[in-house]
């Protein structure tokens, strides 16, 4: 994965004729802090926070507890996360945290003092004009409201803006849940209206494009595949489901596999059956299917919510799709690129489609060092207002540069990063 990123940003380096030192800062991170955190009862767990860049603004990014986690794995996600708040013009900058550590593993009391721990190591290097932290990969409000607790009480903040994803009680925002699948249906709806006007540069593959008309690509409708059906994927779903009912669910997995249907699959169904702890290859509906064969589906778009790599080399030639949208981080992996840019495929790259996210993190924060609390239409409507714009801008990038949407997104960012380089010299 940090290869990925790395590749990227150098691409993006020399589409913007950097000097060699403009791109080690653009690859290095500004701090690495790396500690053991020991519990009570005697175990020990590596911890980590890496701190990519601050200068548009304070780092921010999740912390993850997984047990393959890496110095490496955070160090890309940190860099990443610059490249994301960059790329949608929010005033952050970019960081992540992760310890090594099952919670399945942990009882309650076990994952609380973890937490609190992981809060006691970094005090001194968070803080809301520091770096805000959030959730990621097994972390939840629960567990940041922990963190936000021992926080208050090591340094009396009241703000609760040093932490976003709380629970709405403890200063968390409406929407934030669901807001990194509602990116990515307003990023795709976007870029197909772009497109319809022929502003978007891959215009020309959609079998139902009449660009030239000026009717919107898919105008009929559209088929996807969505891999990954867990908490960003079944909000991507239902959103998609309620606001854009042409769009047609015809495959969805979890990591068990999951189901196709040719004539459509319900999202709301599926949430259903997943909220009772099912595996979705057991959804009644549909054939079975694995997590490869999803990939070489005839549909329109591909969505990717699960995992980084998915999408590589030795796959690559047989996605069909005609877009992928990269909810997860990194799905599809560098090596994969060429061959998916000369087939035209189109990839909607992460630090666009899954923004949502950290754009509404950024609205939590705002509110809390305002002390207000917004509405779910408000919270969705600047939502809105910070994506469509990002998106256009990146679109018409790419066409006048004829560099795939991944290209024109690393190079919008890496302009704006470099230019708080140069202002803050
Ligand atoms: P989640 O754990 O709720 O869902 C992940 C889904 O992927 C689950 O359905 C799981 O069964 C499935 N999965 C796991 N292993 C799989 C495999 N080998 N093959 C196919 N499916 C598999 O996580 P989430 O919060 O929905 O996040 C999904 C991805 O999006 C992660 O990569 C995360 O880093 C990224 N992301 C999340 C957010 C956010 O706001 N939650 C923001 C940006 C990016």
């Amino acid at each position: 994965m940090l290869t990925t990123a790395h590749n990227a940003i150098k691409k993006a380096a020399k589409s913007l004729d950097l000097s060699p030192e403009q791109l080690e800062k653009l690859l290095s991170v500004e701090a690495a802090h790396e500690f053991d955190i020991v519990l009570k009862n005697g175990k020990s767990y590596k911890g980590f926070r890496m701190q990519h860049s601050s200068a548009r603004g304070p780092y921010k990014g999740g912390i993850r507890f997984h047990p393959e986690v890496d110095f490496d794995e955070v160090r890309a996600l940190a860099t990443l996360m610059s490249f994301k708040t960059a790329a949608v013009n929010i005033p952050l900058g970019g960081g992540k945290g992760g310890v090594v550590v099952d919670p399945k593993a942990l009882s309650e009391a076990e994952l609380e003092e973890l937490a609190r721990e992981y809060v006691r190591h970094l005090e001194k290097h968070i803080g809301p004009h520091k770096d805000v932290p959030a959730p990621d990969v097994n972390t939840n409000p629960k567990i940041i409201d922990w963190m936000v607790d021992e926080y208050g009480k090591l340094t009396g903040d009241t703000s609760r803006a040093t932490f976003t994803g709380k629970s709405i009680a403890q200063g968390g925002s409406e929407g934030r849940d669901a807001a990194t699948g509602r990116g990515g249906v307003i990023v795709l709806k976007t870029l197909l209206e772009l497109a319809a006007k022929g502003e978007q540069p891959d215009n020309r593959i959609h079998s139902d494009s009449g660009a030239s008309r000026g009717n919107v690509p898919f105008s009929k409708g559209l088929t996807y595949a969505l891999q990954g059906f867990g908490n960003v994927g079944a909000f991507f779903a239902e959103i998609a489901e309620r606001e854009h009912p042409n769009w047609k669910l015809a495959a969805a997995t979890d990591s068990s596999g999951g189901v196709l249907s040719r004539s459509g699959l319900s999202a709301a169904e599926l949430s259903d059956w997943k909220s009772n702890k099912k595996r979705l290859k057991d959804f009644g509906t549909g054939s079975q299917i694995t997590n490869e064969e999803l990939l070489a589906l005839d549909v329109d778009v591909l969505i990717l919510a699960a995992l980084g790599g998915v999408v590589n080399q030795s796959n690559q030639a047989e996605v069909k799709a005609k877009y992928i949208l990269e909810l997860a981080n990194g799905p599809v992996d560098s090596t994969a690129e060429e061959g998916l840019a000369s087939r035209n495929v189109t990839v909607v790259p992460d630090i666009l489609a899954n923004a949502g996210g950290v754009i509404v993190s950024y609205l939590e924060w705002l509110q809390n060092l305002d002390n207000e609390h917004w509405d779910l239409d408000l919270v969705n409507k600047r939502l809105e207002e910070y994506l469509v714009p990002a998106v256009k801008e990146i679109a018409k990038k790419s066409k006048t540069d004829g560099s795939t949407l991944k290209e024109a997104a690393f190079s919008v960012a890496a302009e704006r990063i470099v230019s708080a380089h140069e202002s803050k010299k």
